[in-house]
């Protein structure tokens, strides 16, 4: 199906309150416009360690029907529903997401639903033998790539949008993000990263639209990180048990150890990615900019809380795959 969504009336772009690095990246973005559901071809499975039981891990991704959104199945937890990957299913946790029903928990979702939303995969069955999917590299490219594999198929029914039609702010000053509408149809993500002057990270920024090309080739690969500083108290969480400095980017004083970046900003990307992830919580496309600074998992539940419950489903007229 082709068509035409109508930007809506009120949809203004506030450029006047734009961070400079945010009003120039913006300048160049191509427009978008609604869509058509997505599920995959067919069912496809990729294998790894998990970061938090360190065990083998199979995680299958299955096709689904149009409506049925995003969910993750526990196969050895045998007998139990689906977990829907909604904001009521989120459960409170210190720097990654995780989400439960009737005590039926997974771990660590953010990176596979980033690479589902970034693909805009909408309709996905998401089987798996633990508490966690595999860990990979810290990033989301080896599921990217089995989406790939299968196959994108345009299902008959729209994508709902909503859509951010005022200023919404969460966290606090230096660490919070901000949604702000945006004159067209489209989700830009901003990622301000500044840990100050004494950090082996350096501050940076990044800009991007979504678009599913652009994530698979530019934000995908973009791994998870850690100060070296911070790694005995994860461990003391439960985190990261048996994992070396090539499983993710630990920074010690000159920069990674053991490892090198991908691309100078590579932090800020993958903070992009997380916020993917966590926006895919929605269960619908978002049309705005996400304006983040310094911000993380928790700001981003709160934001999906903030969208849900100020912001209103777009007045689908027709959709394009
Ligand atoms: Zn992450």
């Amino acid at each position: 199906m082709t068509g035409v969504t109508a930007v809506p009336h009120h949809l203004r772009l506030t450029q006047s309150r734009m961070p400079a690095y945010a009003r120039d990246n913006l300048a160049s973005l191509p427009q978008r416009s609604c869509r058509s559901q997505h599920t995959l071809g067919r069912s496809v499975a990729c294998h790894g360690v998990g970061f938090v039981t360190g065990a083998q891990v199979e995680l299958t991704l299955h096709p689904a029907a149009p409506g049925f959104g995003l969910a993750f199945q526990r196969l050895d937890c045998p007998g139990t529903p689906p977990v829907p990957a909604t904001r009521d299913s989120v459960l409170p946790r210190q720097r990654r997401t995780a989400i439960g029903q009737n005590g039926v928990v997974i771990e660590l979702v953010e990176h596979v639903l980033a690479a589902l939303a970034g693909l805009q995969v909408d309709n996905c069955l998401v089987t798996l033998d633990a508490p966690e999917p595999p860990g990979f590299d810290g990033s989301c490219r080896p599921v990217v790539e089995a989406i790939l594999e299968a196959g994108r198929v345009a299902q008959d029914a729209p994508r709902p949008c909503l859509i951010i039609n005022r200023v919404l702010s969460v966290g606090l000053p230096g660490k919070q993000l901000t949604l702000r509408p945006l004159a067209r149809p489209g989700l830009a993500i901003s990622y301000h990263l500044d840990y100050g002057p004494h950090s082996p990270i350096r501050p940076q920024n990044r800009t991007f639209l979504a678009d599913p090309a652009d994530f698979a080739t530019s934000i995908a690969g973009c791994r998870t990180f850690v100060l070296d500083s911070e790694v005995e108290a994860l461990k003391n969480q439960g985190l990261g048990q048996g994992l070396t400095h090539q499983d993710l980017l630990v920074f010690g004083h000159d920069g990674p150890i053991d490892n090198h970046l991908l691309y100078p900003d590579e932090c800020a990307r993958h903070k992009i990615l997380d916020c993917i992830g966590d926006f895919a919580l929605l269960g619908a496309d978002l049309w705005g900019h996400i304006d983040a600074c310094c911000s993380g998992h928790t700001d981003n539940h709160d934001a999906t809380a903030a969208v849900l419950q100020h912001c209103h489903l777009a007045p689908v007229v027709a959709h394009a795959a």
